[in-house]
């Protein structure tokens, strides 16, 4: 894997998804807090649920018109297809319900970096470069994720990042997997390399699905998230080979 993906341009960590131990890395300064995009969008949703006796909103998304990344409408989604096509409208109007403050017990259990408590809105669901996550942590926190997959809230979030990658932003994976399966979770956020690109697309993934074995964490410099899925994909692939 280090021969075929260490490039300049891909950043990843490989961890034991059982002990969370830090297999193989490629990433310099991945301690380092840097925006995640989208990925912090299953926490946020964690601290809504948590306010609302863990019952997700239903929302319409009519694409950019209501600020989604999609032009095209995403139409009505509940929390389960908004996590898997990544719905910035949906998690828009999701986060007008959180504050900075809820999402205090959410980030401790964790292990996650909070965001500054005069954060609201779009700055919660990852838009922007306010709240900076360190990668390994966000990486141990998707590890916690699934740990407490019974608890309240967290099923349909895990449900989202199943359906991720059978149809929605991590649907590259799906397409190589074959089957298997894999939690996933894609985001895009503002680059943080020397040489600036407009963008850097992430991919958190946990696979295969029963249970999962390892967790991917990768980042593409300069491309959006269901586009570093296909580079995900293809580590994947020279992984299972
Ligand atoms: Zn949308």
């Amino acid at each position: 894997m280090e021969r075929d993906f260490s490039t300049d341009s891909i950043s990843y960590l490989l961890l034991d998804a059982n002990s969370g131990a830090l297999l193989a890395s490629h990433w310099e300064n991945y301690d380092n807090s840097i925006p995640l995009g989208s990925l912090v969008k299953p926490f946020t949703a964690l601290a809504y649920a948590g306010a609302h006796d863990f019952r997700y909103p239903v929302y319409e998304c009519s694409g950019q018109a209501s600020g989604c990344w999609q032009a095209r409408p995403h139409g009505t989604l509940d929390i389960v297809s908004a996590i898997s096509v990544s719905c910035n409208s949906y998690f828009r109007s999701l986060a007008e319900n959180v504050t900075a403050e809820q999402l205090l017990p959410v980030t401790s259990a964790f292990g996650l970096e909070s965001p500054s408590t005069n954060s609201t809105g779009p700055s919660l669901i990852g838009l922007g470069e306010q709240w900076k996550i360190s990668p390994l942590r966000m990486a141990h926190a998707y590890l916690e994720l699934y740990r407490r997959r019974d608890q309240p809230g967290v099923r349909q979030l895990l449900a989202g990042m199943l359906q991720s990658e059978q149809s929605g932003t991590g649907a590259a994976i799906g397409r190589t997997l074959k089957g298997s399966g894999a939690f996933v979770k894609t985001g895009t956020a503002p680059c943080t390399h020397a040489a600036r690109a407009t963008a850097d697309g992430f991919v958190m993934v946990l696979a295969p699905a029963q249970p999962p074995e390892i967790l991917l964490l990768i980042r593409v410099h300069g491309a959006a998230g269901a586009k570093a899925a296909e580079t995900a994909a293809r580590m994947l692939n020279r992984m299972e080979e």
